[in-house]
């Protein structure tokens, strides 16, 4: 590991220690094993920066080889490669990642994002099981820009391609204003430089605060879910995919389609957690039931829009537990 891998992970490590200082500091609505178990994470933490002030970090006390970067990039606390976990430290990592996703979640800023000229709320909710939903927003450009993505699966590998995508974005959508280049880059960048197995869906919206009342929208879509225009009147447009999904290949190139907003239409964007959501026999929330809830409420604010779709998917799917993550994203033209 050199100098500067060394500090690129203190600082992701100093980065989680101070989420989870701040989540101990009111850990609201948690019970104290939940506590108990992140207070861990924290001595685990301290750890770990001790062993990069040593330069003992990275190195896998069951092989001496080197652990994987992109396993400590999620999970940077690691002292075991991933050729040498066995499945009950497999099944014990699942669960740190999904409380790392959890504390990631918590302190994520839910709905203090602004982007000019719309009224926006976000709903996310991690599954038992580590899922993979990511969504983002980059307001820093000409437009804003809305990001939502599902790797297909759970578990481990999930959790790895998100994290991985997340950081590629961080740095790829400040040069890429055109959400079709963006996501052919991220597709490039992705069968080039993860070993992926699993397909990504995702989703990359530009919004412009527009004039007159009136917002352009241009769209990428590769292989997800179609995200959902009602208009003020009650009419509903889906936005179908303009490509495959990514990971498939890296010459792929996806195009690119252009709508206008008015003043009172509504954007709904989704991940399949929501339609895939299932009750006690076996039905599926499905298409239909979420477009009859959205022209049912073609005037409803976007905040509580999302959480009267979440009552309505939880009254449907009954006690079950969640069983793949849920993200629902709603916007309305001012
Ligand atoms: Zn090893």
């Amino acid at each position: 590991m050199t100098i500067a891998d060394l500090e690129h992970f203190r600082n992701l490590l100093l980065e989680r220690q101070n989420n989870v200082v701040q989540w101990l500091a009111s850990p609201e609505n948690a019970g104290q094993e939940e506590i108990d178990k992140v207070q861990n994470l924290l001595t685990e933490i301290k750890d770990a920066l001790e062993r990069v002030e040593h330069k003992e970090y990275g190195v896998c006390a069951v092989c001496e080889g080197e652990i994987e970067h992109h396993r400590l990039e999620i999970q940077p606390t690691a002292q075991i490669c991933l050729e040498c976990i066995s499945q009950q430290e497999r099944n014990q990592l699942e669960e740190e990642l999904f409380l790392a996703s959890k504390i990631h979640r918590a302190l994520l800023p839910q709905t203090v994002v602004h982007i000019d000229g719309f009224d926006l709320a976000v709903k996310s909710l991690a599954a038992r099981i580590v899922g993979g939903d990511y969504y983002d927003f980059f307001t820093g450009g000409r437009s804003a820009r809305i990001v939502i993505a599902d790797a297909m699966g759970k578990g481990l590998p999930a959790g790895l391609l998100m994290s991985n995508i997340q950081g590629a974005l961080k740095i790829l959508a400040d040069e890429i204003e055109s959400p079709s280049q963006l996501v052919t880059r991220i597709n490039r960048w992705l069968c080039r430089n993860v070993p992926v197995t699993k397909f990504v869906s995702f989703v990359c919206i530009a919004l412009d605060s527009g004039a007159n009342q009136t917002s352009r929208l241009l769209m990428a879509n590769a292989g997800h879910c179609p995200p959902i225009i009602v208009r003020k009147g009650g009419a509903i447009e889906l936005l179908e995919p303009t490509g495959g999904v990514l990971g498939v290949h890296e010459q792929f190139v996806f195009s690119e389609c252009a709508h206008q907003l008015q003043s009172g239409d509504l954007l709904v964007l989704y991940t399949d957690g929501v339609t895939d959501a299932e009750n006690g026999k076996g039905e599926m929330f499905g298409d239909n039931r979420l477009l009859q809830f959205l022209s049912s409420h073609p005037a409803t604010e976007p905040n509580q829009l999302v959480s009267l779709l979440m009552t309505e998917i939880d009254s449907f799917a009954g006690r079950k537990e969640l069983s793949d993550d849920l993200t629902i994203i709603a916007l309305r033209r001012q």
